[in-house]
């Protein structure tokens, strides 16, 4: 008899029916009918969806402890006037760590187990990873202005080196390199990070074009558009993954689809901060590389990757007067194996050979219920609190909704202790200022 390390049972698999899935080291080996065989833990699933695990392809995951902190701004004024002061004042190994547990627990118990991350004290992300059994592509964030963590672009480009390098050879995690945008970094920074991107063969990962005041900053400095910019000092390539890429010329558009670079779309974040809408049906038309990403919760303000792909589906109906503008199965897709895909990961698909990065949908809820079309309704109709059953790379994470490798309770606790310290702060500045 087959033996499996995890065995599904009745799963309903959208163009497939009722179906047992047979898991064995981290891969769906088997989809059939009905599996007798083995397994190490097997789990009844009585017809709930069945579908991949989502991968948020840009995020600031330590950032869940500022969120819901000066809603209603833009960008800029945001970052100089709320965030940079904060983080300025808190960020520190301890704040990263309660932030990412915080963050980790929402991701998994929305769906996700594959998330790239970009802020400061990455090892304390990758420690809490290993720990929750969650993939996370993770890079040191370099900048040119001084900051607690770094004094020069040498020093920031120094330690995203030496965090490179201790984190290669995990199995769930590696290192990126996070150059933060064209606007915070000089061409000399943005060539040694490609430099050492090439050196080292990691992923860069970058904001571009998110705002038309950085196109503007970038035009007067350099003279030409970020992406242009990127172009014309060598950065990009086939491994690079940009965020937001939300004001690009046609002339861009090509070059993005030449050089096979990835974008991050994120339209929550986009909305939110009032950036504009990224023209993503037109790079899907162009067979440019789309997937997609949440931001950091304090610009979105959750991590919520069922939620996000919802928002884009129906943004970009009502932008391009389109009903077919991003349809559901585009949306899903886009969600899931083209965020794993942009990284070089086999999953986002259940099909055997594929990684089993998998959720489960449980649909005996009122507003799930008739069930016609299951790709249509998990993305129209389906909360990410419908989400019964996390797995990565094989291993259950949640079941029945309960986190199985974080305690919750204690994570809220820390998160709460967080606030109290980040509420006394900001009081104190408001008395003074
Ligand atoms: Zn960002």
């Amino acid at each position: 008899m087959e033996r499996f390390d995890l065995l599904i049972k009745e799963a309903l698999l959208p163009g497939r029916g009722i179906v047992d899935i047979g898991i064995k080291e981290g891969k769906i080996h088997k989809i059939a009918p009905k599996i007798e065989a083995q397994a190490k833990e097997t789990v009844f699933v009585k017809g709930k969806i069945l579908m991949p695990s989502f991968a948020n392809m840009h995020t600031h995951v330590p950032m869940s402890l500022l969120r819901g902190i000066g809603a209603d701004l833009p960008l800029m004024e945001w970052l100089q006037k709320v965030i940079w002061p904060l983080e300025g004042e808190f960020v520190s190994p301890e704040f990263v760590r309660a932030g990412t547990l915080l963050g980790v627990a929402e991701m998994i118990k929305s769906g996700t187990t594959l998330f790239m991350d970009m802020y400061f004290f990455e090892e304390e992300v990758g420690e809490v990873c290993k720990n929750a059994g969650i993939r996370a592509g993770l890079g040191f964030g370099i900048l040119d202005f001084p900051t607690k963590v770094a004094k020069t672009p040498e020093e920031y480009l120094k330690r995203a080196k030496e965090f490179a390098l201790n984190l290669k050879g995990e199995e769930l995690i590696f290192p990126v390199l996070c150059p933060h945008a064209p606007y915070t970094c000089s061409p000399d920074t943005l060539k040694k990070a490609k430099e050492l991107s090439e050196e080292l063969d990691l992923f860069l990962h970058i904001h571009v074009a998110e705002t038309k005041g950085e196109v503007e900053k970038i035009k007067e400095e350099y003279g030409q558009t970020p992406v242009l910019h990127l172009e014309n000092i060598g950065f990009l390539s086939e491994k690079v993954l940009c965020a937001h890429m939300v004001w690009l010329s046609e002339e861009e558009m090509d070059i993005v689809k030449d050089r096979k670079v990835k974008v991050a779309h994120c339209p929550e974040s986009n909305l939110k901060l009032a950036s504009g809408i990224a023209p993503v049906p037109e790079y899907l038309r162009r067979g440019i590389h789309v997937c997609l990403g949440t931001d950091g919760s304090a610009s979105n303000d959750n991590l919520d990757m069922l939620e996000e792909t919802a928002t884009m589906a129906k943004l970009h109906k009502g932008n391009n007067l389109d009903a077919k503008a991003i349809d559901a199965p585009t949306a899903l897709k886009v969600a899931t194996e083209k965020g794993f895909s942009a990284v070089g990961i086999k999953a986002g698909k259940v099909e055997e050979g594929y990684e089993a990065d998998l959720l489960l949908i449980d649909t005996d809820k009122p507003h799930l219920q008739p069930l016609y079309d299951p790709v249509a309704q998990v993305v129209y109709c389906a909360k990410s609190s419908d989400i019964d059953t996390v797995i990565c790379r094989g291993k259950v994470l949640m079941e029945k909704g309960e986190l199985k490798t974080i305690d919750e309770e204690e994570v809220l606790h820390e998160a709460k202790k967080w606030g109290e310290k980040i509420r006394a702060f900001l009081d104190r500045q408001q008395t003074l200022g």
